[in-house]
């Protein structure tokens, strides 16, 4: 490819390797045995990364992380049952505008942009309500970033003895979350965040014991996780048009994803982008909006300049042209925007952007990062 590709610092699609990519240059029956087969690994292979207990079962589904999610709350969520939403940015909301949509009962506990749900709030809630039957958290909080503190409310929701779901979209595959350290019923994920396959399928990891009691809860067909689960069990298959090339590329990102050490893998490096770009970019006087103890090793909210010559536009088709693809804020307050740790990205790239940061800034004719904030 004579072009070079751009590098996302997106929270995905992400930056894929080229043989991702390649992966999907063949066709695939979704009859065929081979197709089934690879299926079955996926399934399998999902799941042994949060249970060797065999408690969990992994289903499938069809289109972006939403429809997964969207799917997990009309399957596990019974008409007669109430939702607790915890919600510290747009996914957490995104779940009520879901649960609005069907139909089903919920309070939210809004802790508006950035500010972390804690335990004992949680708690005082589930004792003050009964009819609670499951807890709804956000494990990393995309729109800001936060790491919200998922062993500390899952304490909380099993001492009250409700259900857990958790969208771990942004985070499973790099955070590690284990049925053996607390308990949950579910969590919700996809195939082009943090195990950096090709955007197209999202999947569930479901307690098989809750996924048992669940037939006839979806309002919908094509979100009938339970529908859906019977039937890959008893024939294999996904049970309409499966997307074939996007799970042949997810095959090729999870060999790559054990090649680089699994969950841990991830992490450190991960973690190691996180450090080194926000090291770099505080040199170069930007401010991230958490505290450290809250930044994850996912995507971290900077404040933009407050200098009169900076335009979001601007700064966005600068960094573009040096092929950095940067991604807005989405606090209601201050001005912000976003930058990824995830993907195919390394030192080199990392250091990359913030040279471009650098030269961005200097042809805007601003001193420095600097925001008042
Ligand atoms: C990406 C993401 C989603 C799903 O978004 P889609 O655009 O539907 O793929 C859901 N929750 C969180 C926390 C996310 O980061």
């Amino acid at each position: 490819m004579s072009k070079q590709q751009p590098y996302l610092l997106t929270p995905g699609p992400i930056t894929t390797t080229m043989s991702v990519k390649q992966a999907m240059l063949w066709d695939w029956g979704s009859w065929d045995g081979d197709f089934r087969a690879m299926t079955k690994a996926l399934c399998e292979q999902l799941v042994s990364y949060v249970d060797d207990q065999g408690e969990f079962v992994c289903v499938p589904v069809q289109g972006s992380g939403t429809f997964a999610v969207e799917a997990t709350l009309a399957t596990l969520v019974p008409e007669e049952g109430k939702a607790l939403v915890l919600m510290n940015g747009a996914y957490g909301q995104r779940m009520t505008k879901i649960l609005d949509y069907m139909g089903r009962d919920y309070v939210a506990l809004d802790k508006g942009d950035y500010e972390p749900p804690r335990g004992e709030e949680v708690a005082a809630i589930l004792e003050a309500d009964e009819k609670i039957t499951h807890v709804l958290v956000v494990h990393c909080e995309t729109s800001s970033g936060i790491l919200n503190p998922i062993a500390e409310i899952a304490d909380v929701v099993e001492r009250f003895d409700r259900r857990l779901i958790i969208d771990s979209m942004s985070a499973f595959g790099a955070i590690d979350i284990r049925s053996t350290d607390f308990r949950f019923d579910a969590i919700v994920s996809s195939a082009n965040k943090c195990f950096e396959g090709v955007p197209g399928f999202g999947f569930s990891l479901l307690r098989k014991s809750e996924l048992e009691k669940a037939q006839g809860n979806a309002h919908s067909l094509s979100m009938d996780l339970y529908d859906q689960w019977t039937y890959m069990e008893k024939t294999g298959q996904w049970r309409f048009t499966p997307p074939t090339h996007i799970v042949a590329a997810f095959m090729q990102a999870l060999k790559e994803h054990a090649e680089e050490g699994g969950i841990e893998g991830r992490f450190a490096r991960y973690s190691r982008n996180q450090q080194r770009m926000v090291e770099g970019m505080r040199k170069l006087g930007f401010k991230t909006l958490l505290a450290d103890e809250w930044l994850s090793p996912i995507i971290v909210t900077f404040f933009s300049p407050t200098h009169e010559n900076f335009s979001f536009e601007r700064f966005y088709e600068l960094l573009k042209a040096r092929n950095y693809i940067i991604y807005p804020g989405k606090l209601t307050e201050a001005e912000s925007f976003r930058l990824g740790c995830i993907g195919q990205l390394y030192d080199a790239e990392i250091d990359g952007l913030l040279d471009a940061m650098a030269a961005v800034l200097d042809e805007m004719q601003i001193p420095n990062g600097n925001s008042a904030q």
